[in-house]
């Protein structure tokens, strides 16, 4: 496809299970807002159950893509350095490599003046909302405000927004020095969780997942790995433990079953965090959790400030970073892409589609 100077190639989705390379005109940044050339946006679990339809949380003719990163093109006038109120933390230049923060907030109400802007009750995701035109494509526009710059390695950029999900739900159960801590699920959310709780320093991370290029993946990342098909995971992690178990459980996957293995797993009086999301209701052992007094911690976003940690700990930490990526597709092949993921050939680790 060949565009011009007003438009760009960007995946709409035209209908459930139908993605479609398309030109489209080129968004132009107003005040306090930059255009950015998309690199690479990654495909996120929440991106292809939108795809599928299964999430409700897409709509036909959106451009979705929040894992992203990109160049800074153009900056609208109060983007400049000195120029407006709606500064990022670092000012910004034309040329500059930046990464997203999709979320978006009203900056006024009650959650943001507490500090928790990420569950502002007017809260907007990019890539989410269909009114704004997201990273699966050449373009997309965005406050300044959102944009942090990434000096790693570039593509790396692409796994800041998931890292970033694991780290708050990692600090969200307050993951410290001495924890021993199970993280159920080692998709791309439990690999983030993983090497958050690591970062925190816990004393250990175990990670349990059934697909065996997933524990694989683990591996290379130096936690520990089980196998639920092979062991019962909450007795393993309780022998494993000196007969205590986990002090801090990550539930990465979010179903009935994972969640009666957290709530097993879990010491008296720890912490089960739910980060996955792979069912609307769960069923769980209210005994388990009330005589027990464990606590159970719901996460599902970051605040800015971690954002920015995340971004600057994941240049950092190249050699990591690049087990995290399984596949990079060009946009020409981001939909033969969606429909294979859909159709369950799911990698180890991230797809990403890049757009230069
Ligand atoms: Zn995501
Ligand atoms: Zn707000």
């Amino acid at each position: 496809m060949t565009t011009t100077d007003t438009t760009m190639r960007a995946l709409v989705l035209e209908d459930f299970g139908d993605l479609v390379l398309v030109e489209r005109p080129r968004p132009a940044p107003g005040p306090g807002e930059a255009l950015v050339r998309v690199l690479a946006t990654g495909i996120c679990g929440s991106d292809l159950h939108g795809y599928t339809g299964e999430n409700g949380r897409r709509v036909p003719g959106q451009v979705m893509g929040h894992e992203t990163v990109g160049t800074v093109v153009t900056l609208g006038d109060a983007g400049r350095p000195g120029a407006g109120i709606e500064q990022s933390p670092v000012p910004l230049a034309e040329g500059d490599v930046v990464v997203l923060n999709p979320t978006l907030s009203c900056g006024g109400c009650e959650r943001c003046a507490r500090g928790m802007s990420y569950i502002c009750a007017d809260r907007r995701v990019v890539g989410v909302d269909p009114a704004i035109s997201a990273a699966f494509a050449d373009y997309f526009v965005v406050s300044v405000a959102n944009l942090v710059p990434f000096g790693g390695e570039t593509l790396h950029g692409a796994l800041v927004e998931p890292l970033a999900v694991g780290y708050h739900a990692a600090v969200r159960g307050g993951v410290g020095a001495g924890d021993d801590v199970l993280v159920l699920g080692g998709g791309p959310i439990g690999q983030a969780a993983a090497l958050a709780c690591a970062r925190l320093r816990a004393a250990s991370v175990t990670v349990s997942e059934p697909a065996p290029e997933r524990r694989e993946l683990l591996g290379r990342l130096g936690v520990d790995v089980l196998d639920p098909g092979a062991v019962d995971v909450a007795v393993e992690v309780i022998e494993r433990t000196g007969g205590l178990g986990a002090s801090v459980v990550i539930d990465a996957v979010g179903s009935s079953a994972t969640l009666g293995t957290a709530l097993a797993a879990t010491t008296a009086g720890g912490v089960c965090v739910l980060v996955g999301m792979a069912a609307p209701r769960v069923e769980l052992d209210a005994f388990a959790v009330s005589t027990f007094e464990r606590t159970i911690v719901g996460t599902f976003c970051y605040s800015a400030a971690e954002f920015a940690e995340t971004a600057r700990w994941a240049q950092d930490h190249p050699e990591l970073l690049r087990a995290l990526v399984s596949r990079t597709v060009r946009a020409e092949d981001g939909p033969a892409a969606f429909a294979a993921m859909a159709a369950g050939d799911n990698p180890a680790g991230k797809v990403l589609v890049t757009f230069a």
